[in-house]
């Protein structure tokens, strides 16, 4: 274990630092994980960050992207700097298999381990920690990191604000889900004030789809939408087929899923993709309904109660049929 006084006697010294975050990263994995980094680097530490897998390109413009290494791409370089880290950021993810192969490395690493998260039930690999579930982002929990732990709140400069407000941007949905607190908005002023331009960072996100994205999204909802009244719920499936006739890329699936929510009665949606090797479920619902916990059910997976995620090793449709299927045992709760 490690305390605080411990972590910042480390680093005030310049050390090796990894900054990793889950596997295909969001906004929020990136944001966080980019936020932190433009702020060591300032204090003279060698930071790096990893990400296990690529990201979508609506996040390539962060500042520090550049020097983003991304694990499946380098792997040589990326075991390297973990093995030689001092210190080893855990963010927007608290259980070593969200990182693939890269949990083992560092799970093997001797550098402190310190995780920054606010998903449920954290695995025990990490040395300090800063976790909170009811934060709305990991990049909100960067800034308090930095703000009352750490200090130097005059590093919160241009890039590391852009970066943490993208972070809260996204994970909060645009500041719409329920822990969007007075508190965070807050912070969101905070992160204007110091250089973040908000206008500009949600062109970047959110207007920035190719046309093969689009027309994708036309498809689905025209196509491939399943509305299950009795169950206020809808379902979106597609197939690898589909996503080749697209040629969709990394991220281009993303935020799909909140169009199907969006329908009035809806309580609970599902967007469910044939991907190479597995079938991928991403849940969405609204108000008080447990998404999170039909993921960690039935499809080896968890996450936040209104976002959630999951997989299967079955094929599209049983994914679909057993999606289906469990939908009585939430009656309940679905059409209250
Ligand atoms: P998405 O639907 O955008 O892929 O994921 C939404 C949220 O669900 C993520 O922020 C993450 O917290 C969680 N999530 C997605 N996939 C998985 C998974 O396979 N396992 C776990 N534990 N959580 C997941
Ligand atoms: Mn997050």
């Amino acid at each position: 274990m490690l305390d605080l006084a411990s972590l910042k006697e480390l680093l005030a010294q310049p050390q090796k630092i990894v900054i990793t975050t889950h596997h295909k990263p969001d906004g929020d994995a990136m944001g966080s994980s980019l936020g932190l980094y433009n702020y060591l680097v300032q204090l003279g530490h060698h930071a790096k960050v990893i990400a296990p897998t690529d990201y979508p390109d609506f996040l390539s413009w962060m500042p520090g992207n550049e020097e983003v290494i991304i694990y499946t791409e380098n792997t040589e370089e990326a075991a390297l700097l973990v093995a030689e880290a001092a210190i080893i950021f855990c963010l927007d993810f608290n259980h070593l298999s969200r990182i693939n192969q890269l949990g083992e490395l560092v799970g093997a690493s001797k550098a402190y381990k310190v995780m920054i998260d606010h998903h449920l039930e954290p695995q025990d690999f990490d040395d300090y920690r800063c976790w909170n579930i009811n934060a709305c982002a990991t990049a909100q929990l960067v800034y308090g990191f930095i703000i009352n732990e750490l200090g130097y709140k005059e590093y919160i400069n241009k890039d590391v604000a852009s970066c943490l407000y993208a972070g809260i941007l996204t994970d909060s949905a645009s500041f719409r889900l329920p822990n969007t607190t007075a508190e965070v908005h807050r912070i969101v002023a905070d992160l204007i004030d110091a250089g973040a331009v908000n206008w500009r960072i949600h062109d970047l996100i959110y207007n920035s789809s190719s046309e093969n994205r689009l027309r994708f999204l036309g498809y689905c909802l025209a196509n491939k939408l399943e509305i299950l009244p009795e169950y206020n719920t809808a379902i979106i499936y597609v197939s690898k087929a589909d996503i080749q006739q697209f040629n969709v890329n990394t991220g281009d699936t993303e935020g799909i899923v909140n169009y199907a929510l969006s329908i009035a009665s809806i309580r609970l949606a599902a967007f469910i993709v044939e991907r190479k090797d597995m079938v991928k479920l991403s849940l969405r619902s609204k108000g008080e309904f447990p998404a999170n916990e039909i993921c960690k059910k039935y499809f080896s997976g968890g996450g936040h109660r209104n976002a959630s995620g999951g997989q299967s090793n079955k094929s599209l449709d049983e994914v679909v049929a057993e999606f289906k299927s469990i939908l009585p045992e939430y009656k309940k709760l679905l059409i209250q």
